[in-house]
């Protein structure tokens, strides 16, 4: 499993879990999540379904170990919202949970400010 498909699938996931976690949802398939995926966004429109669902299965493991994700009993859920953050210095969109630290997933960095800035 090449890690670039799996870092770009995290990228994706994080944001498809932020997105429905602010609109109230906090429970997710397993099972579903692969279609969910390519129906949402044009990266996965024409992907492969078993593909993606086998590079899904390391990216939920990582999530899981890294607590931004918990296993209920048939479904995975947030225990937290996340926080879409943005790096001061590489300008990378960050999907960080409460448990992570608080740096950039691409560079490091620790100086993250909210994305978008603050509504007024
Ligand atoms: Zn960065």
């Amino acid at each position: 499993m090449p890690d670039t498909a799996i870092r770009e699938l995290d990228w994706y996931l994080r944001d498809h879990l932020f997105r429905q976690s602010n609109a109230g949802k906090a429970a997710f398939r397993r099972e579903s999540l692969p279609s969910e995926m390519a129906g949402l966004y044009l990266r996965y429109r024409n992907a492969d379904l078993q593909q993606l669902s086998e590079t899904m299965t390391y990216v939920l493991e990582a999530l899981v170990a890294k607590k931004v994700l918990e296993w209920g009993s048939n479904e995975l859920t947030l225990p937290g919202r996340l926080a879409r953050l943005q790096c001061a210095k590489c300008f990378y969109i960050n999907y960080l949970a409460d448990a992570e630290q608080r740096a950039c997933l691409r560079c490091q960095h620790g100086e993250l400010h909210d994305f978008p800035g603050k509504k007024a």
